[in-house]
């Protein structure tokens, strides 16, 4: 499964934060042979549209998808050049699959702006800046090392491949060396490709979370740390999810009723983790795909792109390789008819083959050989 990796400078609220993950967790006796790692939380990921299919199909049990936040240690400062847990930072944020950078946007005294470090004012640009100039630097090693071998291959041999990659890496070293990350750098499809290829982290797909005061989070527009983190996240096309991990850590062990109530007092519609969750699968590519019996109505993750046969395959491997046809309907249209007889009634309900690219919203059946 993909996952987020939560960073951050110490004292940002990381912990609070990934505590609320964990807290608000994925209801375990319903995915039972998920194995999760200490440092992964598992959430559920809210879907309107999986309530209304349960009010519509009344199935004896609904299963939300799921989605895996993992917490990343080590430590920050000087990853870049150095050994131990510094590059243990690096190497988990390789591992995952996009960035969740929580930034400090809350003023309190009693809150050092990092371990014990004099000057405790909020600087939440100095913050974001910090961590990416660590990513920064070891993109830039890792490039310029790849650079100085395709160089040669690309002006002594000529080959076609090395000259492609080079140009490539022509357009990422002097971003990186100007101090910005290379998901600023635009690239067509080819490039892309070559992109990928390199492993680098700060191309990686990120959103910044800008963690606020508890009796600040229902204004967030009036807050001037959180006009500083859009501003910078701008620069990058990312995305800033506003949430109070405080406020998160007790929403999390509310009940259904209990949190309605505790968000509408923070004047809130949904919860930190809820939005951070959904902003997460976005940013990762990921939609979602239903299938609706009567015993059960669930959700599944796929990633958009995805055919036919690999949609099916994500409920279970034999479903992929015996894989017939997928019978489908859209979501809206089992709304807008009431029923799947409706649906095909309507001469809506399509057979769908292995080109079918998958819609977020489909709601299938997939007919396979055993
Ligand atoms: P980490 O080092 O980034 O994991 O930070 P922690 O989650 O341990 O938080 C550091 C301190 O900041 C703790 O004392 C938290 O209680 C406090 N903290 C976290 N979020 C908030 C917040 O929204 N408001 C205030 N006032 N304190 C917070």
């Amino acid at each position: 499964a993909l996952t987020a990796g939560i960073v951050g400078l110490p004292n940002v609220g990381k912990s609070t934060l990934f505590n609320a993950i964990t807290k608000a967790g994925a209801e375990a006796a319903n995915y039972p042979f998920a194995t999760i790692e200490p440092n992964v939380g598992m959430v559920e990921v809210p879907d309107e549209r999986l309530t209304k299919i349960t009010e519509l199909i009344k199935p004896k049990k609904t299963v939300p998808t799921t989605f895996e936040f993992t917490d990343i240690a080590g430590i920050v400062k000087g990853a870049s050049k150095g050994e131990g847990l510094g590059n243990k930072f690096l190497a988990n944020i390789r591992e995952v699959d996009a960035i969740v950078h929580v930034v400090r946007a809350f003023d309190d005294e009693n809150v050092m702006r990092e371990n014990n470090r004099e000057d405790s004012f909020v600087d939440p640009l100095a913050d974001i800046e910090t961590i990416n100039l660590e990513l920064i630097l070891a993109d830039l090693e890792s490039v310029n090392k790849r650079y100085a071998r395709v160089e040669k291959v690309a002006r002594t041999v000529k080959d076609k491949d090395a000259i492609a990659e080079f140009n490539v890496l022509s357009k990422i070293k002097p971003v990186l060396e100007e101090g910005k990350s290379a998901r600023t750098v635009e690239f067509n499809e080819d490039e892309q490709k070559i992109v990928k290829q390199l492993f680098l982290l700060t191309t990686k797909p990120v959103l910044y979370v800008a963690n606020v005061g508890e009796d600040e989070v229902s204004a967030p527009d009036d807050i001037e740390y959180v006009k500083q983190i859009r501003e910078f996240a701008a620069t990058e096309n990312a995305e800033v999810v506003v949430i109070s991990a405080r406020a998160e850590e007790e929403i999390a062990e509310l009940d259904d009723e209990d949190k309605a109530e505790f968000l509408e007092a923070l004047g809130l519609e949904e919860s930190g983790v809820d939005k951070l969750t959904k902003a997460a699968y976005h940013l990762l590519g990921l939609a979602t795909y239903f299938t609706a019996g009567e015993k059960e109505v669930r959700a599944w993750t796929f990633k958009r792109g995805m055919k036919a046969p690999q949609l099916a395959g994500i409920i279970h491997s034999d479903f992929e390789k015996g894989f017939i046809r997928a019978v489908t309907m859209s979501y809206d249209d089992l709304m807008k008819y009431g029923s799947e007889k409706a649906v095909k009634e309507a001469g809506r309900l399509r057979e769908e083959g292995k080109e079918y690219v998958g819609q977020d919203g489909d709601i299938m059946e997939f007919r396979f050989n055993v």
